[in-house]
């Protein structure tokens, strides 16, 4: 019994190469938001949940969220894995609880609050995605 030193390690191991993968998300999101002309900062860590970018001029932000991480509703990436199910449960809820609670406040300081899944992402329709969120960023502006 006792915590296995060596899953410990190939956790970590794991966690920040899904990190690097999410800031290639980020990039992606990040370019076609360019391409479109808008503008904007990333990172803020003064507003709740440290969002991923963010449109001041908009009053939006936006989160650029892995599909297992984050567990997207419905997603088939948004699996539990078998091994050390105690540790995933406690970890994965904790994650969508942040999320929650991230949008809950920023909602209240008046922000429109977009998520752009990994699945979306690397989907082919990618860039009917952007035209949505570039409408949902509008919405924003009112
Ligand atoms: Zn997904």
């Amino acid at each position: 019994m006792g915590t296995d030193i060596f899953a410990v390690e190939k956790r970590s191991e794991i966690m920040s190469r899904v990190k690097s993968k999410n800031t290639g998300l980020e990039l992606k999101v990040r370019s076609g938001l360019h391409r479109i002309g808008y503008r904007f900062r990333i990172h803020r860590n003064d507003l709740p949940g440290t969002p991923d970018i963010v449109l001041p001029k908009y009053h939006t932000v936006i989160f650029v969220h892995g599909c297992f991480w984050h567990q997207h509703p419905g997603c088939k990436k948004a699996t539990r894995p078998k091994q050390n199910p105690d540790f995933w449960e406690e970890k994965l809820s904790r994650n969508m609880e942040r999320d929650r609670q991230a949008e809950r406040d920023l909602k209240f300081l008046g922000w429109n609050v977009l998520t752009v899944w990994e699945c979306e992402i690397n989907s082919k329709y990618f860039s009917n995605k952007m035209t949505e969120v570039s409408r949902q960023i509008n919405e924003g502006n009112n």
